[in-house]
Parts: structure tokens; C-alpha cells; sequence
């Protein structure tokens, strides 16, 4: 519930760079753990990216990615981030524990009396499921009801949603179906749901061609209501005939005043502000447009800001009519609840609809294929700062068919797309980053998501005179792998990684249930076979088979001939930086919006103004109770009274504390090598990242670091370095350490052990060029953070202004580090010698079997054997090393900060550390800053304010409470919304269902699922914070039992927040400089990009 809240609402629009919109998702992560997992789990999002992009259509990336990101931390563009071997942060691998589920099995009788009819059914021993599709006979709507033993329950309903222009009415009319429906006639039953109820995931997604609405639960009972709202929601919502729900959510003009100007305001319209303010959103979509300029994919379906004030609404309400029709869905359910009832409540919906004829109209027409290449040049939003004549992308684009691909060409397409790009040492990413050309990769690689697949490969930050080098290089690239064909340990690499990624389905804290539907959908929305996606077994093998005989060369040459050399549907984007698009684009608006105004009798305004002041009403009324009650929930005796308990054993090797948790893991061995970082000098933190970057990526005496790759990824699944660091609570402190994250095949321990050591032991600093390149790419990522995640930056500068852990991460991932990598990049040319010897230090401080610990997560057996390899391991470790532990004593001034980025829309941000003025923490605090999040700050930050999205989070670790908007249209007016939280609260009332739902809601994050390998994280990070069980049960217990009193006493530590907290935005310099005006020199400016 610490950093982690930070993200909640982030959402569609970090995904947006690839295409796809989420709603916010405002699941917190799992509580009592702080930033730290979460800094891990950021850190490896990349890197899971990487992983996941290995098969294509097997795994769904880009999903992934988006999720990941959502609750990606403040850290998330550490530089470690980019080691290919990902571990999931919170996830291991088993498929279902049990082998074949003794489940319900759905006669044909009881198809029939619900109105089905089985199509197909088979046992899918990839995932262990008995899977059938059902079709309904009067709708022709189909379901999937995939049934097996994970508890972790999913349910989605898939449309097909084509837009023919980018007024954004899929993405709108996503947002709005959750606005209120027949059974549910509240304003967001969305929003009563992330109150209460237990889900492991609650969102919904607009891609360019569909919108998905997924639900997860463990809890059955929790799981059937979720899914009954999200029906309700989708056939029946209210927002067809709610006019006003279509402004909020779409667009309308406001204005407060006949005597101001007006505005547009909605919450898609400021949120796809934020996307095109984006270089890699912009990117992105120039791609995706000029790829298929012909058929659905040639338009946004989330909305372009310029063309989203053209949507009417009756425009709106037959987009619903035409396609939220059964015909022309998809249904997915699965896990380990009966079959049978899936079938029941479904027949309740499906069974008022007849036949509709959406199924042809909904058909995405193919691209045909260009005969002939072709550029495009595109400019995108730059700051003025900075040499601009290097800011250019370029990047290669090829649809690779002009239909869907079968499942082995697309396997063998997500084999070479990981040989040629995913790990550092893989030739084209390898070639492009040492050229020197640009500092980061832009195109992922294949995107096969849509209905023909591509493939994007690129470089950013590239000056003018090497666009034309880039291009070249890439084709040069190509045919000369062609031609010579890839390594044999290469290969083998990628085969090892690719085969434990797919059996491990480490899925994170997505569930697996969804990542499999995600799978399925990639094909049936196609009206192809929904089941082959999910059979990855024959294909591998066969494909395995044939690179055994004939060779890769004759399995990848051809392909590379035949879908990059020989294909002629090539696009060239460039995308040209310009700095006063930014500002033009907001001239436009302003002049748009001005005839608007003058076209405008005085009467006409008065209206308008009337209109705006109703609107606002109504966001602000609270729903009425009965309309609340509408909302099934839980009550408080279907939740656990205990926490749940990870099995943990702590024990000493070789005099070294080793935690053990025996949890089954399907074979896999992941362990966690814990080193004290406290003996590090305070100058030295800010190389920390790179430092973990060149321990992957550097290599040692005897091998390259090509070689070390490959090794690594023969041997293991992977293994990752990353900072960690949080406030102690009750300390002065930090809690401060490096982790070496790695997992292997329970049979390679020896092997894992060997490599870590050789990871931190024997790697070499010595390779100036490849630490150079290290620089600016973490330059270049940290430049895209400030830009994508503002809210992440303001609230790591706050923190550094109110506690030294804050102070730590800031200078390893905040604006800090941005400004210690600027000054870095020359330093490397003119004091390599110098930077090369502070590495050495670094490890010097660090390595030492005194300040060492080590977690495993396996089955006991499994423990049992390891142990010798961490002995052996621990053997080879310095000990006696220096024990003075450094005094980090350093902080930001707490002064009020705005840092200048070219954007259209802000982040702000205002922080204080309640426990400075004596609050003492209880478990209520987690229910009552959830409960501001979810009412106070999103009815006024997000509905009438017209942000993306405004949350509250509190670290119960340094007791910092922070407020956080994102995307967010104002800028002082939101500071003046966190002020009022305080009477707010005072002046609150709250029935007891609510109450209820409240502390429902927070015990649902509390208890976030987590596979085996993330229970037995999370357990070493309570240890390392000093969080005992005791302490856990205490919680609980004032969780449970929270007040409305509690609310109310909470509301003396918030006016701490009014009254000494530090303010921190990024914000556009127009904002700020009125900002500035208004309240005499309020903000102290930065300049930062
Ligand atoms: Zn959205």
C-alpha cells in the first residue's frame, strides 16, 4: 500500500506507446510490503518484457507490459531493468498444482436447458485444463469455459469494436459502460468494486480493434458478483441515454463564467493529451497508421485529443448498440469454479437478445501489401533544452502478411525476434546500441497482436546526418544474418530461455487465467481456433526438431528473406523533434475554443455556464445508499481472520542467515543473494544502477559478455541485480541493500550459484565504450520517465525531501540521477580510469559473507539439495572486509518545486511525514487512505477536476503521506483539493455497509495473490524491514475492525499534509509560470528536460 499506490492510476495511456488503452487500475499492491518489491518488480518489468516477447501470440507482451507498468515504481527506469533474464517479481512457476482436475463436467442436457451447445472440448495439458467452447444458439455467442484447479477465478467478455475514424469512441464508450447500468444504477459501480470487494484484477482495455473487460477473484462468491456487474455493465449500461456520462467521460466545453474562456474537459480527452504528449506514443501510432493506412488500423480507437470534440452522441450510443451485441462477443471463463453455473448466469443475459448481424459488420478487413516502400516524417513535442539536431527517431516497419499466420511461422518469427533482440547480447539490438548512431531501441520487434503481424526495429536520439546510417545499418544487419546465420550458444540460449519462460508461465501478479485468455483471444477474435493458441507443446518441438537437423541457418534465413529483405510492405518512420508543437497545438485549441465562444449568444453561455455547474453537481453528489447497496459485496465474515502465512525457515549456513520457504514450485529453484549496501560511501549511490548493469553486461576476464549472456541463459532463467531501499519504521535508518535475483531449473543449482558468483566476483570494468552506451541509454530512459510517469518523478523528489531512504532512491532513479547521468556522460571520456576504480569500490564495500544473506524458494527436497551449492557459494565470498558502516546523512530542501517538462497536462504532488506529528500507526490508516483515493480524490481530481486520475498513498515504512494526481489539467486547484481532505474527513459520514465495503476492499489488497516465488520474496522483504508476524496479525485485526471514529482522528495527521507539506509538480512551464504569478513565487523551477 506504499510506493505501489503510486501507480494506481495509471492506465491505458501507459500503454498507450503500444496502442492499447487501460482503464485505471487502482489495485494497490500487495500491502505491508513496501516500494521495495515493488522497485524489484519495476526493474524487472523490462526485462520481463523481454522475456515475454519471446513468443509471440503465446504470451501476450504487450499486455504484460502495460500491466506491469501500471504498477512499475519509482525506480522503474533503473538501469538493471534491461538485463534480459527477468525473474518476475512476484510469481514462480507452477501450472496448477494438482495434475488433471477432478472438475464438474458440463453434460449435453445441461448445455441445452441453458440454451448452449458444445462445439469442441479438449484437455490442454499445457496449462492443465479441460477446456470447452460453448456456443449460444439463439445469440451464436461463444464461451470458453476453461476449467482446472487454480483458485485464481477470471472471467471476460471480448467485443469486437473496429472504429472507422479516431473520435476515440471504443476508449470513451470503455470508460463509460462502467459508469452505472440497469441493475447497478450508480455512477461507477467500476469504482464500488475496487472498494470492495476482493478481486485480483478488475480492469478493462480498448485495443484498436476490441475492448476487453476482464475480471479475477479467488473468492467465489466475490468472483460471481464481479462477473454479474461486469455483464450488466456491458449489455445494459446507462451511459446509452446519459448524456452527461459522455461528457464526463468523452468531452464537453466548460465554463464556470460567461466572462472566462472555455475549455474542453473529459477524462479520454486529457488523457490521450497525455498520450500525445509522448515522443513513443507519438511514434508508436505513426507506425501503426502508416502500416495499415487502409483498414480499421489506420484510425486511433483511443481518440485523437484534435478529432475526439467531433464524436456526437448519438454517434456514441449506436457504436454501443451496434457492436456490445452477444452476437458479437466473446466469453472466457476459468479456474476452478463449476462449469455448469458459468453456463446459468450467462443464459440470464444472453437469453434477451436475438441474433444481431454485428459478427459481419465487426469483420477487420486485411491490409493488402505495398508494392512499394515508403516514408513517412513526423514530428513529435521536444523541449527546447538540449541539442535538438540529435533528437530524431527512425525507425524500420515491415507487416509481415497480408493475413494471420500459422501457429509454427509465428513461433518460429518469436524464436528469431528473441535471437535477434532479446538480451543485450543478442546481434541486432547489440550492433545498433555500439554503433553509436542513436542511445536506445525504439520498435519492440514483432507485435503479432493484431490481425497481421509486424515488425518495428529502430534507434532515438539520432542526429540528422545518421538517419540514412541507421536505415543502412539495419538492412546491412539483416542480411548479414541471413547470410552467416546465428551462434550455436545463441541459439541454444534462446531455446533454454524460451522453454523455461513458457513452463514456468510465471505470469506476475497478472493471473494466469487472463494471460491465457489474452493468449486465446489473439486468434478467435479472428474467427479462428481458440484453442490452438494455447498448445505451444507439438510446435516447439517440432521446431526444436528441425533447427536439430536441418540446422537454424535453414530454419531463420528464410524467414528473414522472405518477411525483412524480400518485403516490399516496408515502412520508414522519422519522427523530427519540434519544439513549438507543444505550444501551436494549444494555440489551436485555444482558437477553436474562442470562435466557439464567439459564435455563442450571451444566452447560449449562461446556458453553457448552467450546464457546467449541473455537471459538476452531479459528480459531486454522492450516490444515494439504496442505489450503493445495489452492489453486491462480501461481508466481513467471509474474510480470513489471519493473514496468510508463508512457510519460512531460518536457518545459518557457514555462520550465514539463509531463509528457506518450502512451497511447490513445479521444479524451479528461485533464490535471492541479499548484500548490505550501508558500508557504501554516500558519493558512490548514484553508480549503484549502472554498477548492477555492468555486472550483466560487462564480462570478465574469460568471457565476453556475449558469452556471460549466453551462458546465463542456457544455464538459468535468469538472474537480475537491483538496489533496494526503504525506511524502517521507527528507525533513522534506511533499510538498504543490493538483491542478485536468479532462478534455474532446481537440477542447475550448482550452475545458478556458480554464475551469480561469477557475476559479482569475476566481471571486469574495463570496457569503457559499452559503459558509455550504458550512460546514455539510462539517460535516454530516464528522459521518457519524466515524461510518462511525472507523478513517479514528483513523489521521489518529495520523499528525498522528507527521509534519507527517499533521498537514496532519488539519486538512483528520480531527477537526481538525471542530472548525475548528464554530468556522467562526459566524465566517462575524460576520467574513465576514475569511474572504473569507484566500480571496483563499489564491490569492494559490498561483497562480504559477514553482511550477506540468502533467501530460497523451492520444494523441501529441492532446499535440501541446494544447500551445498550455497555453501560453496558462501565459501567463495571475502570475509573480514571493512565493517564501518557510512553515515548517509543527506536531503533535498523542503522547498516547493515545479519541474518544467513540454507537456500539456501536470503531475502534482504534496507530501508530509505524519508520523512527525506524532500519529502512531494503525492498521485503519491503509483503510482510510484507500477510502480518499476511491471517493474524495477521484470524484474531485478525476471527475469534476478532469484528470487522468488523483490518489493519495501512504508509507507506512517513513509514515510519508503523499497526494498524487496524474495527468491532471490543474494545477493549483488540485492542491487546493488535497488541502481539503482533512474536513473532509471531519465532516464525513458513512454508513456501515460502506465502512464495510472499505475495509473489504483493503484486506483485498492486503492479501494480493502471489505465486509460490513472490510469497517467498515478499516473506525476505518483511524480514529485511523487520515486519514481524505478530505485527501482521495486529494489523489485520485494526484493519477489521476500523471505525468511523478512526476516520476522523485520521484527519488531525492529514492537516499535517496542509499545513507542512512539501509541494512538488511537473508541470508545463505556462502552468507553472501562472502558478507562480498567482501565489508570489510559490514554486522554486527546475529545468529538467
Ligand atoms: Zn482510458
Amino acid at each position: 500500500m506504499e510506493r505501489t499506490a503510486l501507480l494506481r492510476s495509471l492506465s491505458c495511456s501507459s500503454l498507450a506507446c503500444n496502442k492499447y488503452y487501460f482503464r485505471s487500475s487502482h489495485k494497490l499492491s500487495q500491502s505491508l510490503i513496501s516500494r521495495a518489491s515493488s522497485s524489484s518488480s519495476s526493474s524487472l518489468s523490462a526485462a520481463r518484457r523481454n522475456q515475454l516477447r519471446l513468443i509471440p501470440n503465446l504470451i501476450r507482451r504487450s499486455l504484460h507490459r502495460g500491466h506491469t507498468r501500471l504498477r512499475a515504481p519509482l525506480s522503474s527506469s533503473l538501469p538493471f531493468n534491461k538485463h534480459f533474464s527477468a525473474l518476475a517479481t512476484r510469481a514462480v512457476a507452477s501450472p496448477p498444482t494438482q495434475p488433471s482436475p477432478d472438475v464438474a463436467e458440463v453434460s449435453d442436457e445441461v448445455a441445452e436447458k441453458y440454451g448452449f451447445e458444445k462445439v469442441s472440448e479438449e484437455f490442454i495439458k499445457e496449462c492443465k485444463s479441460k477446456a470447452v467452447l460453448f456456443k449460444h444458439k439463439k445469440t451464436g455467442a461463444e464461451v470458453m469455459s476453461v476449467s482446472n484447479d487454480d483458485e485464481n477465478k477470471v472471467f471476460g467478455i471480448v467485443i469486437r469494436t473496429p472504429p472507422k475514424d479516431s473520435t476515440g469512441i471504443p476508449h470513451i464508450l470503455e470508460h463509460s459502460v462502467l459508469c452505472g447500468s440497469r441493475k447497478y444504477p450508480l455512477k461507477e459501480p467500476f469504482v464500488e468494486l475496487l472498494k470492495g470487494s476482493l478481486n485480483t484484477f478488475l480492469n478493462a482495455f480498448t485495443y484498436p480493434d476490441r475492448t476487453c473487460y476482464p475480471v479475477a477473484s479467488t473468492n467465489t462468491k466475490d468472483f460471481y458478483n464481479l462477473v454479474d456487474v461486469y455483464l450488466d455493465a456491458v449489455f445494459f449500461p446507462k451511459c446509452v441515454e446519459d448524456f452527461q456520462t459522455f461528457q464526463q467521460e468523452g468531452w464537453h466545453f466548460e465554463l464556470d463564467n460567461p466572462s472566462e474562456e472555455i475549455t474542453y474537459k473529459g477524462v479520454v480527452f486529457n488523457e490521450m493529451k497525455g498520450v500525445y504528449s509522448q515522443p513513443d506514443s507519438v511514434l508508436g501510432r505513426t507506425i501503426q497508421q502508416a502500416l495499415s493506412p487502409d483498414n480499421t488500423y489506420g484510425v486511433d480507437s483511443g481518440g485523437d485529443p484534435k478529432v475526439i470534440p467531433k464524436l456526437t452522441f448519438e454517434e456514441f450510443k449506436e457504436f454501443h448498440r451496434k457492436y456490445y451485441h452477444p452476437s458479437n462477443a466473446r466469453i472466457w471463463f476459468y479456474g476452478d469454479d463449476d462449469p455448469k453455473e458459468r453456463l446459468r448466469i450467462l443464459s440470464e443475459y444472453l437469453d434477451m437478445f436475438e441474433a444481431s448481424s454485428a459478427p459481419s459488420e465487426s469483420i477487420v478487413a486485411p491490409q493488402k501489401l505495398f508494392s512499394e516502400p515508403v516514408r513517412v516524417v513526423e514530428k513529435y513535442p521536444a523541449s527546447e533544452g538540449g541539442d535538438l539536431k540529435k533528437k530524431n527517431m527512425v525507425c524500420l516497419n515491415w507487416l509481415l502478411s497480408d493475413k494471420p499466420l500459422d501457429l509454427e511461422t509465428e513461433l518460429a518469427l518469436g524464436f528469431l525476434d528473441h535471437l535477434l533482440l532479446g538480451t543485450p547480447a543478442s546481434p541486432l539490438r547489440k550492433i545498433l546500441l555500439e554503433s553509436g548512431l542513436g542511445d536506445a531501441i525504439v520498435g519492440g520487434g514483432i507485435e503479432d497482436e493484431l490481425l497481421q503481424p509486424q515488425f518495428s526495429i529502430g534507434l532515438k536520439n539520432v542526429s540528422e546526418e545518421n538517419i540514412q546510417k541507421v536505415e543502412e545499418l539495419i538492412m546491412y544487419t539483416m542480411k548479414k544474418l541471413a547470410e552467416e546465420g546465428f551462434d550455436t550458444d545463441a541459439v541454444e540460449a534462446s531455446m533454454n530461455t524460451i522453454e523455461f519462460s513458457l513452463r514456468e508461465n510465471n505470469t506476475g501478479s497478472f493471473p494466469r487465467g487472463l494471460s491465457l485468455m489474452l493468449r486465446s483471444i489473439g486468434k478467435w477474435i479472428y474467427d479462428m481456433d481458440p484453442f490452438e493458441p494455447l498448445k505451444y507443446e507439438k510446435p516447439l518441438m517440432d521446431l526444436k526438431a528441425r533447427i536439430a537437423e536441418e540446422g537454424s541457418k535453414a530454419v531463420f534465413s528464410p524467414l528473414i528473406e522472405k518477411y525483412i529483405l524480400n518485403n516490399s510492405h516496408r515502412v520508414t518512420v522519422e519522427m523530427q523533434p519540434d519544439p513549438e508543437k507543444a505550444s501551436r497545438d494549444e494555440a489551436a485549441e485555444k482558437e477553436i475554443l474562442a470562435k466557439v465562444k464567439s459564435s455563442m449568444t450571451d444566452e447560449d453561455l449562461a446556458e453553457l455556464a448552467r450546464a457546467t455547474q449541473e455537471l459538476r453537481l452531479k459528480q459531486e453528489t454522492p450516490d444515494p445508499p439504496e442505489a450503493l447497496r445495489s452492489v453486491p459485496s462480501l461481508s466481513l465474515n467471509d474474510i480470513p481472520k489471519e493473514p496468510t502465512r508463508v512457510p519460512t525457515e531460518v536457518g545459518d549456513i557457514n555462520g550465514v542467515t539463509v531463509l528457506q520457504h518450502d512451497l511447490f514450485t513445479n521444479d524451479v529453484l528461485y533464490t535471492e543473494v541479499v548484500l548490505d549496501l550501508s558500508p557504501l560511501k554516500q558519493e558512490l549511490l548514484p553508480l549503484l544502477p549502472l554498477f548492477c548493469q555492468s555486472l550483466l553486461e560487462m564480462g570478465t576476464k574469460d568471457l565476453s559478455f556475449v558469452q556471460l549472456n549466453q551462458l546465463i541463459g542456457r544455464k538459468t532463467g535468469g538472474i537480475s541485480v537491483y538496489p533496494f531501499t526503504s525506511s524502517v519504521q521507527g528507525k533513522e535508518d534506511p533499510c538498504s541493500h543490493l538483491i542478485v535475483r536468479g532462478k534455474a531449473m532446481a537440477g542447475r543449482a550448482d550452475d545458478l550459484f556458480n554464475l551469480m558468483n561469477c557475476v559479482l566476483q569475476e566481471v571486469q570494468f574495463t570496457d569503457q565504450q559499452r559503459f558509455k552506451q550504458f550512460v546514455s541509454q539510462s539517460k535516454a530512459r530516464m528522459e521518457n520517465r519524466l515524461r510518462g510517469s511525472g507523478h513517479g518523478i514528483a513523489a521521489a523528489r518529495m520523499d528525498a525531501k522528507l527521509n534519507i531512504a527517499g533521498w537514496i532512491s532519488e539519486q538512483m532513479g528520480g531527477v537526481s540521477y538525471l542530472e548525475f547521468l548528464q554530468a556522467l556522460e562526459e566524465k566517462v571520456d575524460q576520467d574513465w580510469a576514475g569511474i572504473s576504480s569507484s566500480l571496483e569500490e563499489i564491490r569492494r564495500s559490498l561483497l562480504s559473507r559477514d553482511r550477506c544473506l540468502i533467501n530460497m524458494t523451492a520444494d523441501g527436497n529441492n532446499l535440501k539439495n541446494a544447500e551445498k551449492f550455497v555453501g560453496k557459494f558462501l565459501d567463495m565470498l571475502p570475509s573480514n572486509s571493512p565493517v564501518e558502516t557510512a553515515k548517509w546523512k543527506a536531503r533535498l530542501p523542503p522547498t516547493n518545486e515545479a519541474i518544467v517538462i513540454p507537456t500539456q497536462v501536470n503531475y502534482v504532488g504534496k507530501a508530509a511525514n505524519i508520523y512527525d506529528t506524532g500519529y502512531q500507526l494503525k492498521g485503519s490508516a491503509y483503510v482510510i487512505s484507500k477510502h480518499i483515493s476511491n471517493t474524495w480524490l477521484w470524484d474531485r481530481i478525476r471527475v469534476s477536476g478532469g484528470a487522468y486520475g488523483g490518489f493519495c498513498d501512504f508509507d507506512s515504512h517513513s509514515g510519508v503521506f503523499s497526494f498524487l494526481s496524474y495527468r491532471d489539467p490543474n494545477l493549483m486547484k488540485s492542491l487546493d483539493v488535497y488541502d481539503g481532505t482533512a474536513d473532509f474527513l471531519r465532516e464525513l459520514e458513512m454508513d456501515d455497509d460502506t465502512l464495510t465495503k472499505a475495509i473489504i476492499g483493503t484486506i483485498g489488497d492486503v492479501d494480493s495473490y502471489q505465486l509460490p516465488d513472490a510469497k517467498g520474496y515478499s516473506s525476505l522483504l518483511r524480514h529485511l524491514l523487520g515486519i514481524t508476524e505478530e505485527e501482521r496479525q495486529k494489523r489485520r485485526e485494526e484493519i477489521l475492525s476500523t471505525s468511523l471514529k478512526d476516520f476522523k482522528e485520521f484527519a488531525g495527521a492529514i492537516e499535517a499534509v496542509k499545513d507542512k507539506g512539501v509541494v512538488v509538480a511537473v508541470a508545463s512551464p505556462d502552468d507553472i509560470d501562472a502558478a507562480n504569478k498567482e501565489r508570489s513565487n510559490f514554486f522554486e523551477v527546475k529545468k529538467a528536460l
